[in-house]
């Protein structure tokens, strides 16, 4: 049976599951077994439920991944990229993995190719498909600048390592995984000689009660929050966002529209995958226009709403951006 494990950078969790729909194009006829390594921040909750509670770092990934090995960070910190990879080698040795995924983003192109030297194997940097070509999976990535898409096909024996764009894949499985939740606990012997000095939250530098054009995001985009930005940026409006998003720290609370968070009246709302529940729709007063777009025509924000989008929110945010892109191109011409 396949095994593939993937990497969960503790800052962007959101991106984690998605991995998965990676690993079912590379493996599209044959099984395959999921694992995911997670690593508990200093202030994660896992400390008080224990390996198998679902509140802890593992919480999220189960009924999605069969096997989630949890990381104190007593053994080895978040940050440590030199530990963790010294985990993520012990684990290739226990388990023979046939593929390492790792998310390219900052933290994650850290580690990529830093595992990928301790193992020597190689590695594809920044994928964003995966082709059954021939019998054989073909990587894609771009190269030259964006110009062209490589197909890049691995040989040998090691594990196939990449580092995969966040976003671009999709994984639309609902779950219902049986998940077993381990612990790391052998000791590490190397270490990373950086050490942060003091951690700040990322601040948001503008007030969502300020803006005209809020794009605002519930638990229908909670794997794809970041996508937002593109349709705020297109439309010159901000990122706003319901309690679900916040909860899940992808979002900080300053953004939060409700009953608990800010009211905001913008001339223009646009709900992705919110389901208006009564504490959000309190945050939501004097509103021009409210466009909601949601896979269930028969949420409560689309009673409340001048239009109603049924489908996709992400599908919407690609096309819309797409198409205000190509109108500025066309009126510039
Ligand atoms: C005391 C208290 C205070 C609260 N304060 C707030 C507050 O200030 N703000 C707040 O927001 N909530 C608040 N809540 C929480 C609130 O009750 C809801 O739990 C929360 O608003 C739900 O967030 P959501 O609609 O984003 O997520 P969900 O309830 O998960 O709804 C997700 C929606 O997305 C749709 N969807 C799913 N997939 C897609 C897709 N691919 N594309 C498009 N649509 C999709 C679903 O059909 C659904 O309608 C509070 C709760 C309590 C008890």
């Amino acid at each position: 049976m396949n095994r593939i494990l993937v990497f969960q950078d503790t800052e962007h969790i959101e991106n984690t599951i998605d991995l998965l729909a990676v690993a079912e194009k590379m493996y599209a006829e044959e099984p395959f077994e999921s694992y995911a390594l997670v690593i508990a921040g200093s202030d994660s909750s896992d400390s008080t439920g224990g390996p198998s509670a679902a509140n802890g770092p593992a919480g999220p990934l189960t009924g999605f991944f069969q096997k989630v090995i949890q990381l104190s960070h007593e053994i080895v910190e978040p940050h440590d990229q030199i530990g963790i990879c010294e985990v993520l080698t012990e684990l290739q040795k226990e388990y023979k993995f046939d593929a390492i995924l790792v998310p390219a983003t900052p933290f994650g192109r850290m580690i990529a190719p830093r595992l990928a030297k301790r193992l020597h194997t190689g590695i594809v940097a920044d994928v964003t498909d995966i082709r059954q070509k021939d019998g054989r999976v073909e990587i894609i990535r771009p190269a030259y600048s964006g110009r062209i898409m490589a197909a890049i096909v691995t040989r040998g024996s090691g594990p196939v390592m990449m580092s995969v764009r966040p976003g671009v894949f999709k994984y639309s499985d609902g779950g219902g995984v049986d998940t077993e939740v381990s612990e790391y606990n052998r000791p590490v012997e190397a270490h990373s000689s950086l050490k942060p000095l003091e951690v700040k939250e990322k601040k948001i530098s503008y007030d969502i009660r300020e803006s005209d054009i809020l794009i605002s995001g519930g638990g229908g985009v909670l794997r794809n929050f970041a996508g937002l930005e593109h349709l705020a940026e297109a439309l010159q409006g901000r990122v706003s966002a319901s309690r679900k998003i916040v909860d899940r720290g992808i979002a900080p609370r300053s953004i939060q529209v409700g009953q608990s968070g800010r009211t905001v009246s913008p001339r223009l709302y646009i709900a992705l995958g919110i389901n208006g529940a009564i504490q959000h729709v309190e945050g939501m007063q004097n509103i021009e226009s409210i466009i909601a777009v949601n896979t269930n025509r028969n949420a409560p924000i689309c009673s409340l709403s001048d239009i109603v989008v049924e489908g996709d929110a992400m599908e919407f945010i690609d096309k819309l951006t797409d198409r205000i892109e190509a109108f500025r191109k066309g009126a510039q011409e």
